[in-house]
């Protein structure tokens, strides 16, 4: 088993991996609706957010260059940690608009304490010159951040690739070339049906590399085990926005449970702080409830891991069962197994 436990030393304070950074909304959308949790779920004081988007909205941008810090505009405490990616994923769609000294002076003034590098992100669609092209330019841009990187936040280096050779190399080379704190695989959200190939790829990028792992994108109820199983040191999710959007609840152990399927229990499966106490019909109504306790989802999960890991149980029993219920999950586990067994 690859799964380890470490601890960021970090600006506005300690982390301790493995951690999920929740991605919130905030410059997305003219309001952030990512709901309260932090201080509410003690494991999760910890966000991911979109530099690129928060520089682009004028209003916001104004306050927080007129002394607003990001955590007021946030409503958060001050010693919140924050990983601000670059926004890459909007290139996958868009031309890219910012350059490293643009992105990391923006980062800068969020003041993150995890800075991400541009990451042109591949897709599925392009043809194999055209992904060359956007690996390239994604370690140059990497390259170039690490030059103008200074400070105590953590710079860490956007990485992909369609094969583990390809990760292995520009980690790699990164290693080589650059300075950094850790590396972010991206690329990984349009291939996530795909496990075989994404348990390969993060795989590929944790052997080159005893440095902080970080996956883009796939820290949902189902990934979250596989990724911790492969030894992934944090990686982030709007899974329980996006699904309490589509009244999916998330149920720790299971998956997501569309709310209609169920509607005529009483209560919800779920001792949380939002489902204890509540009917499911209240529940169902509450939008905010719902995105809470998504979230207390994604804790729960995350604990039963930490638990199963620090008690004398066998975690490799433990995802048999974690896995049985859904034959595709089940056979992407088996061969990350496999792999896993292979190198240790
Ligand atoms: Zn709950």
């Amino acid at each position: 088993m690859l799964y380890r436990q470490r601890k960021l030393d970090l600006p506005h304070g300690e982390l301790d991996t493995p951690v999920l950074f929740p991605v919130r909304n905030v410059g997305k959308r003219s309001s952030d609706n990512t709901p309260k949790y932090v201080g509410t779920i003690p494991e999760f004081s910890a966000a991911m957010i979109n530099a690129r988007s928060i520089r682009n909205r004028d209003p916001m941008w104004n306050r927080l260059t007129n002394g607003v810090t990001l955590r007021e505009e946030m409503d958060v405490p001050e010693e919140t940690i924050i990983f601000a990616d670059s926004g890459g994923f909007d290139f996958s769609e868009q031309e890219i608009d910012t350059t490293p000294k643009k992105t990391i002076k923006t980062q800068r003034k969020l003041d993150s304490d995890i800075h991400g590098t541009i990451d042109i992100p591949l897709s599925r669609e392009n043809r194999a010159a055209e992904n060359q092209r956007r690996i390239d330019r994604s370690i140059e841009f990497a390259l170039e951040a690490s030059d103008l990187h200074t400070g105590d936040a953590l710079l860490f280096a956007s990485v992909h690739g369609y094969d583990p050779e390809t990760i292995r190399n520009n980690i790699q080379y990164l290693e080589n070339h650059g300075d950094f704190d850790g590396y972010a695989l991206g690329s990984m959200v349009p291939i996530r049906t795909d496990y075989k190939k994404v348990t390969k790829l993060v795989l590929a990028a944790r052997n080159a590399t005893e440095k902080h792992l970080h996956v883009y994108g796939l820290g949902g109820l189902v990934y979250q085990p596989l990724l911790l199983y492969l030894g992934v040191d944090s990686f982030d999710s709007s899974a329980f926005i996006r699904s309490a959007g589509n009244r999916n609840y998330l149920i720790p152990g299971f998956g997501g449970e569309e709310l209609h399927n169920i509607e005529d229990l009483d209560r919800l499966p779920c001792p949380c702080p939002i489902c204890g106490q509540r009917s499911l019909e209240d529940i169902r109504e509450d939008r905010t409830a719902l995105t809470q306790h998504n979230l207390w989802a994604l804790a729960t999960e995350l604990r039963r891991f930490k638990y199963i890991a620090e008690s004398d149980r066998d975690v490799e029993n433990y995802l048999d069962l974690r896995f049985q219920g859904n034959e595709v999950t089940k056979r992407a586990y088996e061969t990350a197994k496999q792999q896993v067994r292979r190198l240790t």
